[in-house]
C-alpha cells in the first residue's frame, strides 16, 4: 500500500490560523502585541526571499514585524549595537538574524549575544542548553516543526526507534533531542556512521536532514515506517531545475506508512514554527499564559 502523504503546508496553515487566533485573543485580553524583529546583513537572494515571507507571514498572524536590512560590509559592531538595541525594546518579543551572514562576522558571537528570551531561532547556547536538560527552551523551527509532523501522523511516540539522518545544530541535534524528550529511543547517524542502511532499517521514524539529493532508498525503510524528510536539494532533471529532498521519494512512499513531499511537508514548518515561538517568547517575557496552539 503506498505511504499516506504527510501535508505539511496544510498543517502550517492551520497552525498560522491558530496562532493568529492566539494572536487576537492576547491582544483583547492581555494588550500584548507579540512581535518579531528580522535582521538580514547583505544580498543574499534566497535569504531576502526568506525574510519576506517571514515578515509577510507575521503580519498575516496580526503580530509586530520589523525588517533591519544592512549592508553586506556592515561591521560586527554595529550588527552587535543592533541587537543590543533589539534586545532591549520591549515591544520586541523575537529576534532572528538571518543566516549566513558575511564571513567577517562571527555568527556564534551574534547569535550568542541575543537575549535568550528573545531567541526564537533556538541557536542561544542558553536554549540549546535548556532543551537537552529537559528544560523549558525556545527550540529550533525546523525542528518543531518535524516533531509537530510525527505526533500529528502517529501519535504518542514513546517507546518508538528514532533515526535521526545529520548531525547539525540547526536540525540533527535538536530534532534528536526532542524525541528523545518524547520518549523515543534516539539513533543519530552522520557522515562517518557505519552500515547507514543497516540503522535505518530499524527505525519507526526516519528523521533525514543531510543535504544529499536522494540519498536514502525505499529498501533502507522499514515497511510502514515513517519518513520526514527535512532535505531541500536543488537538482537537474530533464534539463528542468527541481526540489528534491534527501530521500528517494517514490521508493520510499512504496514502502513506508507515511512520508512527508519535498517540496510542501516540512519546509513550510518551519516559518509557521517562527511564529509559533514568537508567541511563546511574548507570553514569557510578558508572564502570561501562551493560549493553546
Ligand atoms: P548540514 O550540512 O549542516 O549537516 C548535514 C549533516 O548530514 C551532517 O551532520 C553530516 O554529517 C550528515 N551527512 C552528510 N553526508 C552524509 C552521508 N553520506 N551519510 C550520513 N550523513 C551524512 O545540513 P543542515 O542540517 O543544515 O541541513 C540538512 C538538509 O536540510 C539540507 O538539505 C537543508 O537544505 C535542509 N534544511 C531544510 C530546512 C527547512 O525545511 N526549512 C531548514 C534547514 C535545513 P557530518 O556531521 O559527519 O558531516
Amino acid at each position: 500500500m503506498p505511504a499516506k502523504l504527510i501535508d505539511g503546508k496544510a498543517y502550517a496553515e492551520g497552525l498560522r490560523a491558530r496562532i493568529g487566533a492566539a494572536v487576537a485573543t492576547l491582544k483583547k485580553e492581555h494588550g500584548l502585541t507579540p512581535g518579531l524583529a528580522v535582521v538580514l546583513v547583505g544580498e543574499d537572494p534566497a535569504s531576502k526571499v526568506y525574510v519576506a515571507n517571514k515578515a509577510k507571514q507575521t503580519v498575516e498572524v496580526g503580530m509586530n514585524s520589523w525588517e533591519h536590512k544592512l549592508p553586506a560590509d556592515t561591521s560586527e559592531a554595529t550588527l552587535l549595537a543592533l541587537v543590543d538595541k533589539l534586545n532591549k525594546d520591549p515591544a520586541v518579543h523575537g529576534i532572528l538574524v538571518q543566516m549566513p551572514v558575511p564571513k567577517h562576522i562571527d555568527s556564534a558571537k551574534v547569535l550568542n549575544a541575543i537575549d535568550p528570551a528573545k531567541d526564537v531561532d533556538g541557536f542561544h547556547v542558553v536554549n540549546v542548553g535548556r532543551l537537552s536538560t529537559g528544560q523549558e527552551a525556545l527550540t529550533a523551527c525546523t525542528p518543531v516543526g518535524c516533531v509537530m509532523l510525527a505526533k500529528d501522523t502517529l501519535g504518542d511516540l514513546t517507546g518508538l526507534n528514532a533515526v535521526v539522518i545529520g548531525r547539525s545544530n540547526i536540525v540533527g541535534k535538536p530534532v534528536a533531542q526532542l524525541l528523545l524528550a518524547e520518549n523515543c529511543t534516539v539513533t543519530i547517524a552522520h557522515s562517518k556512521s557505519k552500515d547507514l542502511p543497516g540503522i535505518v532499517r530499524g527505525a519507526d521514524l526516519v528523521i533525514a536532514a543531510v543535504g544529499r539529493p536522494e540519498m536514502v532508498k525505499g529498501d533502507w525503510i522499514k515497511p510502514g515506517a515513517t519518513v520526514i524528510d527535512v532535505g531541500i536539494n536543488r537538482i537537474e532533471r530533464d534539463g528542468k531545475g527541481k526540489l528534491v529532498g534527501d530521500c528517494d521519494f517514490a521508493s520510499c512512499a512504496a514502502v513506508a506508512g507515511a512520508i512527508t513531499p519535498v517540496p510542501g511537508g516540512v519546509g513550510p514548518m518551519t516559518i509557521a514554527c517562527l511564529l509559533y515561538n514568537t508567541v511563546k517568547a511574548a507570553c514569557a517575557i510578558k508572564g502570561v499564559k501562551a493560549p493553546g496552539m
